[in-house]
């Protein structure tokens, strides 16, 4: 059934003003709908939404998109028990993540985190000798090879790293030399100056590296979670920081969200937090209204809907 009535829930303005993605889809044949603040959830087909709220699924929709590539808030098993479709926006981030990881790279290679902060005090201060290296002939494991996990590995390629990877499927991965399966973990890690994880949060990532996995990392090695906050035991990684196993760590996902104020990992010099910034660009709503307005040609035409994960 083609939706008549599409609703745009206010959650979506943590990305974008709802109404922008409104007045991108001004073509598409179908009545979009910009719901209010405090939506008492009103007459719709289909919705776009950030987060996922109860009441959201009140007006019965037939159709759920999220923003997100990220579905792990929704209750994938209701939504399948009632009918309704949900999509993501998987896809879309590959070019945004894969500079923000490879500026974080950069950052603690060439130690611009330093500067920035000798800066503040006008402090003129040359690095340590044998502090600073350079990105080229470094290994980095890239934990997850979806769009983001190839968007870290393209650049990194580019730059003249070393790339390995840890995936599912036993199939090579372009810019990849070296492919792991998921229970091989620690030894994909042992040698990489940078790890960076790329994986959705599910039953089988939740925790997936903690105490063991941190401590086949290398003392010299960054830990780079791009993925979610729960992907790592937050707790075992402050513990191996603190006590010198680990280099450093770059976190665009905490657990929880926003990072708590009294969260030791804010005060570490060699811990970046971005706040959950990474796939961060003005092109985000162009990017999500193609695969809305792509998916509701496919549901006119009775085709299968992209990105579908229930
Ligand atoms: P994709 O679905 O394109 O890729 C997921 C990858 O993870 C696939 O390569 C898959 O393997 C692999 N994978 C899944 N389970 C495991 C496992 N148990 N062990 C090892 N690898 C596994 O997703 P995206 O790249 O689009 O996004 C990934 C996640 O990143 C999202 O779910 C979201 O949580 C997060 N994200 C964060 C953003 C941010 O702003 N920080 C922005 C966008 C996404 P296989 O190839 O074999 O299927």
């Amino acid at each position: 059934q083609p939706p008549q009535t599409i609703a745009i829930d206010p959650s979506v303005r943590e990305l974008f003003p709802p109404e922008v993605l409104a007045e991108r889809l001004e073509d598409v044949p179908v009545s979009f709908e910009t719901l209010p603040e405090d939506a008492a959830p009103g007459e719709y087909d289909a919705l776009v939404t950030f987060e996922y709220r109860e009441n959201l699924l009140a007006a019965d929709p037939d159709w759920v998109h999220c923003v997100l590539a990220g579905v792990d808030t929704f209750p994938l098993g209701d939504l399948e028990a009632r009918s309704v479709a949900l999509t993501n926006s998987t896809g879309i981030h590959g070019d945004a993540v894969g500079e923000t990881v490879l500026g974080y790279m950069l950052q603690f290679a060439r130690r611009l985190h330093d500067h920035r902060d000798a800066e503040a005090t006008r402090e003129w201060e040359y690095p340590d000798w044998n502090v600073p290296f350079t990105l080229r002939g470094e290994t980095v494991c890239v934990v997850g090879l979806g769009t983001l996990g190839r968007g870290v590995a393209t650049r990194a390629d580019a730059i003249g790293m070393d790339v390995v990877g840890v995936r599912r499927t036993p199939v090579p991965v372009e810019h990849v030399d070296e492919l792991y399966a998921p229970d091989a973990l620690d030894a994909a890690v042992s040698d990489a100056r940078f790890v960076v994880l790329t994986v959705p949060l599910t039953e089988r990532t939740r925790g997936l590296v903690g105490a063991d996995e941190l401590s086949a990392m290398s003392e010299d090695a960054y830990l780079v979670n791009v993925a979610r906050g729960r992907v790592v035991d937050q707790d075992a990684l402050v513990e191996e920081l603190r006590a010198g196993g680990l280099a450093g760590a770059a976190l665009d996902v905490t657990d929880p969200e926003p990072l708590p104020d009294d969260s030791p990992l804010w005060e570490m010099d060699e811990v970046v937090v971005t706040p959950h910034a990474a796939a961060a660009t003005r092109d985000y709503v162009d990017r999500v209204a193609a695969i809305v307005r792509e998916n509701c040609r496919r549901l006119e035409a009775d085709e299968a809907l992209a990105n579908r994960v229930v």
